[in-house]
């Protein structure tokens, strides 16, 4: 399906955000294609019952785990990669085995219907449906029994679906947000580490789960981190970011206005863009935030970033300690030290050391939160293992049971020594 129709997908999401095409083929459609065919590929292995290896004494019990598909699954959609955020899942569920049904986010209205129009001639419509909505309609969906509920999108929200999944006991995987950290080590290369935070940052304008939030850099270095950044800026958009169809824009008036109300209530000190055209925002690099700034409140999701002047390394980690478990943490530096305190200091879905966003790239490890940034894990089999559960099973033959003799009743001393 996506296969025959990524003009189109390409098109509609062109049209819910402006998103570049090229943001769009690699990181959505090239994405999930991939990701189809490696399910496709690995069913047999995923699937296969394992045989368990157990004490000589109980091999002749045939211990064995089969993958069972949990049965009927929910899985609800945001708006900001409209496609790999509910196709990803999709794709889990059906390699599970299981029946589902996908409600993709009204934001993205575009996207949803070429999905609700196109799924059909694809999938039998008595185990795949594609629901449009949006709250009333996500209320009702979430008053049925259902199997399992995988939600991507905020801790607010994560907080109603958490509670309707309560009432039935169905498990739930929470893929959330949050403010993803960048710590700077000065050590590093400066120059480098600024275009590769610029980069994670304007992917989607910033509207990803895990762009680079803010950037934690020594109080001595700050200056020389936002002349890089604004260096790296001009070679990005030569032309302004406010111009360039190299960057999508905010995808609605609201978020829109949310963002510029940040923006408006700063205490720190604009260095870089600030200004907004319709529904487009320039990238816009904020100087000396503080811990109680109001680009510190919430996740940003746009293309603001505020950099926050620490006195240490150590004291980075511990501003990243204070605050909720981040999605991912992202650090520049080279000495296996720091990267050591780094690691063994602070809590995230996970570490990305010298680049933002690329850990995306790597089919073969998990994407997930921990804490307030969700629970469970993607990608490939990790979302298949999200989807099935492991049903352990042993057989015990007849010939056992001169083995058994000893647990039966009457219990006698005889019993006790064998
Ligand atoms: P959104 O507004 O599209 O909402 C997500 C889904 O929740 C939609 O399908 C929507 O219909 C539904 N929804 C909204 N309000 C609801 C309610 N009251 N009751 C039931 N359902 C409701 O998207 P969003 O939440 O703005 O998405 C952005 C957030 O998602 C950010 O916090 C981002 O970090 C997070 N996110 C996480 C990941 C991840 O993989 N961890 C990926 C992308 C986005």
């Amino acid at each position: 399906m996506v296969q025959e129709n990524a003009p189109a997908f390409a098109e509609a999401v062109a049209n819910d955000m402006s998103k570049p095409k090229l943001e769009m083929y690699s990181a959505e459609i090239a994405a999930i294609v991939q990701r189809s065919l490696i399910s496709t590929e690995k069913l047999e292995e995923w699937t296969k019952p394992t045989v368990i290896d157990v004490p000589d004494w109980q091999k002749p019990w045939s211990p064995t785990i089969y993958k069972v598909a949990k049965g009927v699954v929910l899985i609800i959609a945001p708006w900001n990669y409209p496609m790999t955020l509910s196709l990803q899942p999709f794709i889990g569920a059906i390699a599970a085995g299981c029946c589902a049904v996908v409600k993709p986010s009204e934001i993205a209205p575009n996207y949803s219907a070429l999905l609700a129009e196109l799924a059909p001639k694809y999938l039998d419509s008595n185990a795949f449906r594609i629901v449009l909505g949006g709250v009333p309609e996500t209320t009702k969906l979430l008053e049925l029994q259902w199997d399992h509920i995988c939600y991507t999108g905020n801790s607010r929200v994560a907080r109603i679906i958490a509670t309707a999944a309560a009432k039935y006991l169905t498990p739930t995987t929470l893929e959330l947000g949050g403010k993803c950290p960048v710590i700077l080590d000065p050590a590093t290369d400066i120059a480098i580490a600024a275009k590769r935070t610029l980069w994670g940052k304007a992917q989607n304008c910033g509207q990803v789960c895990v762009a680079p939030d803010y950037v934690l850099v020594p109080r001595v270095h700050q200056d020389a981190f936002i002349a890089a950044i604004k260096e790296s800026c001009s070679q990005f958009f030569p032309d302004g970011s406010l111009a360039s169809d190299s960057i999508s824009r905010i995808v609605s008036p609201e978020h829109h206005s949310r963002l510029m109300d940040l923006l408006k209530r700063t205490k720190g000190e604009v260095v870089l863009g600030g200004k907004s055209q319709g529904l487009r925002i320039e990238i816009t690099v904020v100087k000396n935030v503080l811990a109680d700034d109001s680009l510190m409140e919430e996740e940003i999701f746009g293309p603001i970033l505020p950099i926050v002047p620490v006195d240490s390394i150590q004291d980075a980690i511990n501003f990243v300690r204070e605050r909720p478990h981040p999605l991912v943490l992202y650090a520049f530096t080279e000495n296996p030290q720091v990267k050591t305190q780094i690691l063994n200091g602070t809590l995230s879905g996970s570490l990305v050391f010298n680049d933002t966003y690329m850990q995306l790239a790597v089919n073969e490890i998990p994407l997930g939160g921990v804490g307030e940034s969700g629970h469970g894990r993607q990608v490939l089999k990790y979302t298949f293992d999200e989807f099935s559960y492991e049903r352990g099973s042993i057989d015990l033959p007849k010939e056992t049971e001169p083995f058994l003799g000893m647990r039966y009743a009457p219990y006698t001393e005889e019993n006790f020594k064998s």
